[in-house]
């Protein structure tokens, strides 16, 4: 038997089909499964090579990137262990050289 996901507005586990879409009929949430909602929470980052990273990758950096407001420059060659992935224009939120620093992904290779 297929299984009816939970209603993703509030969870119940009442929820049945009908024809395409699933149904919730506690507080009357409909919704097509086959749809890829826009507001789904998985983060998709990927790297210069288009390798999806994910929360504890450890990256490269593939350039050298001087540090916004400061003088200091991160070297090409560096790299961040267990990166975490944010929402946002720089999308990776990791430590360089005991350093916190948001990095845009266009910048790193998996390591
Ligand atoms: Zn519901």
């Amino acid at each position: 038997m297929e299984s009816i996901p939970n209603c993703p507005i509030c969870q119940s586990q009442h929820t049945y089909q009908d024809g395409s879409l699933y149904i919730c009929p506690e507080c009357a949430h409909e919704w097509d499964p086959n749809e890829t909602s826009s507001d789904t929470d998985v983060l998709q980052v990927k790297d210069s090579n288009g390798n999806l990273l994910a929360d504890g990758d450890d990256i490269i950096l593939i350039k050298d990137l001087k540090l916004k407001g400061s003088s200091t420059v991160l070297k090409k060659g560096a790299k961040a262990k267990g990166i975490r992935l944010v929402e946002g224009d720089h999308e990776i939120d990791c430590k360089i050289d005991n350093m916190k620093v948001m990095l845009k992904a266009c910048f790193v290779k998996k390591a």
